[in-house]
């Protein structure tokens, strides 16, 4: 009896000290989420890499800079994505998309379904249904579970496929990634009729890092939604020199006024953060 319990004590110990090691085995083994926003001048493309590698691609920029940036990030023997996002079908997102599955292969895509009439989308038409990936419509309440990471998205508020708009800026795909305590809104062009849309709906927009939305035009960007988004970062992704004088100084100002840190694509070419779930680091910063 006596050595029976002892046997049982022992082996107890043992499987406390395996457990033991097993986590701390696996605290080493706690991967980072990465965001990068690449310089490709005058348009935004926005790569996302989860704890599991999988890889996502919100936009693709205005033409082929994308494919060297994507190289930078992804092994050379890697040629899929996991998922690929256009936040609406204008040039300046669009155009490395079509560079992207030319050369990629891409296992699901989430748009919108707006209409445009132009050479570009009819390429983008032509090649999504040739890419035999997975094809969604976004709409607000649909998320993304990637790794330990979700991808919300919060508007289009309704489904907006076929329907074709004068300014496709105002359907722009909104999204939230969340992982652990780290936050990033990403919010393609919208104006700030959408922005007001969003704090109207009470869409949950508290983000550590905001993507300034449409390049830093005061045409958006309130005062109201930054307030509300309350980010720690902002990224302004944009071509240094640009025709439209993005930034505007009103949408610079209202950001320092906040103490927000501002990122420029323009200025300090790719902009990297990485999360461990708890904090942000900026490598390059
Ligand atoms: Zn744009």
């Amino acid at each position: 009896m006596g050595k029976n319990f002892s046997l049982v004590i022992l082996s107890l110990l043992l499987a406390l000290n395996i457990l033991a090691w097993i986590v701390v085995f696996d605290l080493s083994k706690i991967q980072p989420l990465e965001v990068v926003f690449f310089d490709v001048g005058q348009g935004d493309s926005i790569f996302i890499e989860t704890p599991k590698k999988q890889q996502i691609l919100i936009d693709g920029g205005p033409g082929s800079a994308i494919l060297e940036k994507l190289g930078t990030e992804m092994p050379f023997y890697d040629n899929t994505l996991d998922l690929i996002i256009l936040t609406h079908p204008e040039k300046d997102h669009l155009a490395g998309l079509l560079e992207v599955l030319k050369r990629y292969k891409v296992e699901n895509i989430l748009w919108t379904g707006v209409k445009r009439d132009t050479l570009e989308f009819k390429e983008w038409e032509r090649k999504i249904l040739e890419e035999k990936a997975s094809i969604k419509i976004a709409q607000a309440g649909q998320k993304i579970f990637a790794a330990k990471a979700v991808l919300e998205i919060l508007y289009p508020f309704e489904n907006l496929a076929g329907q074709e708009f004068k300014d496709s800026n105002e359907t722009s795909i909104v999204s939230r990634l969340v992982f652990g305590e780290n936050s990033f809104l990403f919010t393609g062009d919208i104006r700030k009729s959408e922005e007001k849309a969003l704090l109207e709906q009470r869409a949950n927009l508290d983000s550590d890092v905001l993507k300034v939305a449409h390049h830093g035009s005061k045409t958006s960007n309130s005062k109201e939604f930054i307030e509300k988004v309350s980010p720690e970062i902002a990224v302004i992704s944009l071509g240094k020199e640009n025709s439209y004088g993005h930034p505007h100084q009103e949408v610079l100002d209202i950001l320092e006024d906040y103490g927000i840190k501002i990122l420029r694509t323009d200025q300090h070419g790719n902009i990297k953060i990485i999360s461990d779930g708890k904090k942000l680091t900026i490598p390059n910063f």
